[in-house]
């Protein structure tokens, strides 16, 4: 397995407008690596979560997200390494003393209990009164939005209603960590997306720290405080969704989240490259020699056509390869210097494509901002 050097997550990093969140870091983990047999799931990970703060893990199929869940749950202990929840080193100990719920992808709900039944499963074994308990119970479906469903069993309800159920029985006990195995991800898009929206407010209003486990990035981006990047059972990055979208560490971050275009450079300044037979200015990540083979990273709406074909600072002539209409904008390959220059993408409105009629075959005037040109070391590689 190739892994690249684990990145630390400075525990003064806070989020803005989070009014739940603490100072002192709510769950810390420390050098934690988790092996399967002569497998390394996780190789030195190390993470802290403030209080009240929602936390996506995000990555590839096993790139070990939900290994790391687990790890923090206590289901399926690390190999090495700590895990630190409310200032307690809770490495060695058992799942029921780490005070989290946890909702799976598969809802994992009782078939043989109602939903009362299941919400309530947790209090019956903290001995609370019935009374209390029924209470509780309607508390949590009004919080989730199901008070009439009460003593339904789960095959008489839809996906999105048992997730909620489910969301419903892991707050039960009020925790103060929950725990989210992608939880969307078995629900049909509609669905999906207002629940994303229910998880997030219901998140905010009860200010529990949260750990989303998910592979879809505009998830991740729309619903987290902060994203944590993973790849190969190591932290790439670790960030606001705009910081990681805007400005990623590394050439893995850059493409696994949202689309953009790699192309081949060559570095002739401290931060300038070369594309083709164009030099542009860029921004160079990390440190790179003048002279050495680079990818360059460019999002398709960092393009902006510019009205005149004059060419000046970062302005390049793009010939129009190909282009592909998706509704209220269109995304164009577009080729540096003419036809047979190097490509990347370039998305424009309905209305720029309509007011300057962009047509296959045509010459274009586009500037390429030099904060949106990022350059990563091409042995890092996805060009
Ligand atoms: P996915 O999005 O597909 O669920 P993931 O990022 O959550 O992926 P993990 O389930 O954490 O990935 O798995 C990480 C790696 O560890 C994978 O290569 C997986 O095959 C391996 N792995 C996980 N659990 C075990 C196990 N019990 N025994 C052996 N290997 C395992």
């Amino acid at each position: 397995m190739s892994v690249s050097k684990p990145s630390k997550v400075g525990s003064g990093v806070r989020p803005q407008n989070n009014p739940h969140l603490g100072d002192a870091p709510f769950l810390s983990v420390r050098s934690l690596s988790k092996s399967f047999g002569k497998f390394l799931a996780l190789n030195g990970v190390d993470l802290d979560v403030m209080p009240g703060e929602f936390i996506c893990f995000l990555g590839p199929s096993g790139c070990g997200k939900t290994t790391l869940l687990r790890a923090i749950a206590g289901l399926d202990p690390q190999s090495a390494g700590q895990v630190i929840i409310a200032g307690k080193d809770v490495s060695n100990a058992p799942p029921a003393a780490r005070d989290f719920g946890i909702v799976f992808q598969s809802y994992a709900l009782f078939p043989n209990l109602t939903v009362a039944q299941n919400i309530g499963y947790g209090l019956v074994n903290q001995r609370l009164s019935r009374e209390k308990i029924v209470s509780r119970v309607a508390v949590l479906l009004e919080l989730v939005g199901l008070p009439e469903q009460t003593s339904k069993f789960p095959v008489q309800l839809s996906g999105g209603q048992q997730q909620r159920v489910a969301l419903a029985r892991a707050l039960a006990t009020s925790p103060k960590l929950l725990l989210l195995d992608e939880p969307l991800s078995a629900l049909d898009a509609r669905v999906r997306l207002r629940l994303r929206d229910e998880i997030r407010g219901l998140q905010r209003r009860l200010g529990v720290t949260t750990i989303m486990v998910t592979h879809d990035q505009e998830e991740a981006l729309s619903m987290a405080d902060r994203i944590v990047v993973m790849n190969n059972g190591v932290v790439e990055q670790v960030g606001t969704p705009e910081e990681i979208y805007n400005r990623p560490k590394t050439a893995f971050v850059a493409d696994f989240v949202g689309r953009l275009t790699m192309m081949p450079g060559v570095v002739t300044g401290t931060n300038s490259v070369r594309i083709g037979d164009v030099n542009l200015d860029c921004s160079i990540v990390g440190a790179i020699a003048i002279g050495q083979t680079v990818d360059v990273a460019l999002r398709p709406e960092a393009v902006q056509l510019l009205a005149t074909k004059k060419t000046a600072h970062n302005h390049v002539v793009a010939f129009v390869h190909e282009l592909e209409f998706l509704g209220s904008y269109s995304r164009a390959t577009l080729r540096i210097g003419g036809e047979a220059g190097p490509s990347f993408l370039a998305d424009f409105s309905a209305n720029i494509m309509r007011d300057q009629k962009i047509r296959k075959g045509q010459l274009l005037s586009v500037h390429l901002p030099h904060e949106a040109l990022r350059v990563f070391p091409a042995s890092q590689g996805s060009a």
